[in-house]
């Protein structure tokens, strides 16, 4: 039983403008493959190949237009906003912006991620328990920036930024965490430490992380497994191993 079932997915966006000769686009169509606890899974091609529409399908910020996604034995393919919520709880997606407020503090954008935004915006830590409080440290601590706690999220090098976001996202315990480019905006150095993080919670969570890149010499270095997009179509799936003589 695997954590996540991808089967024949596909998505067609309407055009966006009526009338355009285009008609529909297929901008994924036939992907399949499986998702297991804990494994480090990147997703590869150029522009426009289908990454992003793949991970936001998953994710059901879009529905699909063919296939399905099985997620811990449900189909969750077609499901509804109400039953949605349920499963969003486990399926966390990261962005290549980031996503903070920028006025808060490390701790502040960490503990908004579960207490909602109004709160964080009353800025009063008081707010919360000593036990969030806490757990919070502790998350901020586990992706390296626990003595950044008290630092405004606008202070922050992009690195930092994008680990906040990862922080933040563990306080909602996902079993899957999908990154959409989340190193495009940084520099090599910074990108290693974000990619390590993601590595860490793989091998000591077992969360199973799928992580958009254009930058394949990551995906060899941190990958369990490669899926390779192209047109929308999976030209590749394999180990970094069996990937470095095709790429
Ligand atoms: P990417 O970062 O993958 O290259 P873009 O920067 O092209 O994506 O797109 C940014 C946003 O615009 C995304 O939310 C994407 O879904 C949307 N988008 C991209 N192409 C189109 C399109 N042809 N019609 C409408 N929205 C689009
Ligand atoms: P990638 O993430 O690999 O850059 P995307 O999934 O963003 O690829 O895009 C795949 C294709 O779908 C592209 O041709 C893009 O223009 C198109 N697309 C993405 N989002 C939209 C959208 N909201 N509406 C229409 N077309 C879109």
């Amino acid at each position: 039983n695997h954590l996540l079932v991808i089967d024949d997915l596909g998505k067609s966006y309407e055009a966006r403008r009526r009338g355009a000769a285009e008609g529909t686009a297929s901008a994924l169509s036939g992907v399949s493959f499986t998702a297991d606890p804990g494994e480090f899974i990147t997703v590869i091609g150029p522009s426009g190949a289908g990454k992003s529409t793949l991970l936001r399908s998953i994710n059901r910020l879009i529905e699909p237009t063919e296939g399905t996604i099985t997620f811990d034995g449900r189909d969750i393919t077609h499901l509804g906003r109400g039953k949605l919520r349920e499963v969003h709880r486990e399926i966390a997606m990261i962005f290549q912006n980031y996503n903070l407020v920028y006025r808060l503090t490390a701790i502040q954008n960490v503990l908004h991620g579960r207490l909602g935004y109004k709160n964080a915006l009353a800025g009063s830590l008081g707010l919360y328990t000593e036990e969030e409080k806490l757990r919070t440290f502790e998350l901020l601590d586990e992706v390296g920036l626990g003595e950044f706690a008290y630092r405004r999220a606008d202070q922050l090098s992009g690195g930092q930024k994008q680990r906040v976001g990862i922080a933040r996202s563990l306080m909602q315990e996902p079993k899957i965490m999908l990154c959409d480019e989340p190193i495009a905006s940084l520099d090599p150095k910074s990108s290693r430490m974000v990619m390590e993080t993601l590595q860490r919670l793989t091998r000591q969570r077992g969360i199973t992380c799928i992580v958009n890149l254009h930058q394949v010499d990551f995906a060899l270095e941190y990958s369990d497994r490669i899926i390779g997009l192209r047109a929308g179509q999976k030209v590749f799936e394999g180990t970094p191993d069996e990937a470095t003589p095709q790429v």
